[in-house]
């Protein structure tokens, strides 16, 4: 062995044995427990939630509409139909593309949950990681991605912004340009009929100055937002209910001349069974 190197299977094995009796020590000594289900942790390492929670999503498969995201009852549907769902069809939006990695329910909900009401951050990069898997297409040849925002005032009452926590490891830049400028009730508060009107002009543009992005006028989309026009980008949430949210940002990166908007979230409310 030259210059007395281990051969990296060794170190690899080495580093693979203390990693797991380092798990084994954790979890004997602070048995700490799955952020979304409470089963005790046997890998506390590996992440806040347990391995049967991911296994236990219910994903989203293809076929499923392309703007959207809710699934297609059959492949010979979204074939004749352009890729779309009724829905979509009858009031197709600003968004050009869209796509959720799994239904909000069961153990997506409680993990979701777990991420924005008990403030475990360490949650995002796993959740990126997942929708970096289920929607590869829509990220691929993105130019930017923009994080729906928090208002001001929720943002400092939860700390961070989990849109924006998950933005940050979907490994594209990242672009804040948009805020709020209205905390809007929850939407899923409201009936579905008044979501719309409910996040309506809720959104402005920040324009940007020396490089910093600032607060545009209110309600008006920015002249000078230089690094918009023109990009692909893609908005990103932790959850889609209506997509009301979703297509009011889109309408305003439209307007500060983005050449494309699509969708990404984490989790849908899917609204039509196939
Ligand atoms: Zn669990
Ligand atoms: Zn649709």
């Amino acid at each position: 062995m030259a210059g007395g190197m281990l051969p990296i299977h060794v170190i690899q094995a080495t580093s693979r044995g203390v990693r797991s009796a380092l798990d084994g020590l954790l979890a004997l000594l602070l048995a700490p427990r799955c952020a979304a289900c409470e089963a005790l942790l046997s890998r506390p390492l590996d992440g806040a939630v347990c391995e049967g929670c991911w296994e236990r999503i219910r994903l989203i498969t293809p076929p499923a509409c392309r703007l959207c995201g809710d699934p297609l009852p059959s492949w010979r549907t979204a074939t004749l139909e352009n890729g779309t769902c009724p829905r979509c069809r009858r009031a197709p939006g600003h968004i050009d593309r869209g796509g959720s990695a799994g239904h909000y329910e069961g153990a997506l909900r409680s993990i979701v949950h777990a991420l924005k009401y008990e403030g475990r951050r360490s949650i995002a990069p796993d959740l990126a990681a997942l929708m970096r898997s289920r929607c590869r297409d829509l990220l691929l040849d993105a130019d930017a991605i923009v994080p729906v925002p928090l208002h001001a005032r929720r943002l400092r009452a939860r700390g961070f912004n989990q849109a924006e926590e998950i933005a940050r490891h979907l490994e594209l830049p990242v672009m804040a340009c948009l805020w709020r400028q209205r905390d809007t009730q929850p939407q899923n508060e409201l009936p579905a009929s008044r979501r719309h009107r409910n996040v309506r002009d809720a959104f402005g543009l920040k324009e940007t100055r020396a490089g910093a992005w600032r607060r545009g006028r209110w309600g008006q989309p920015c002249a000078d937002s230089p690094s918009i026009a023109g990009k692909r980008l893609v908005l990103v949430d932790d959850v889609s209910t209506t997509g009301a949210t979703l297509q009011e940002c889109a309408r305003m990166l439209k307007l500060g001349g983005a050449r494309e908007v699509r969708a990404v979230t984490a989790a849908r409310v899917v609204r039509s069974r196939p």
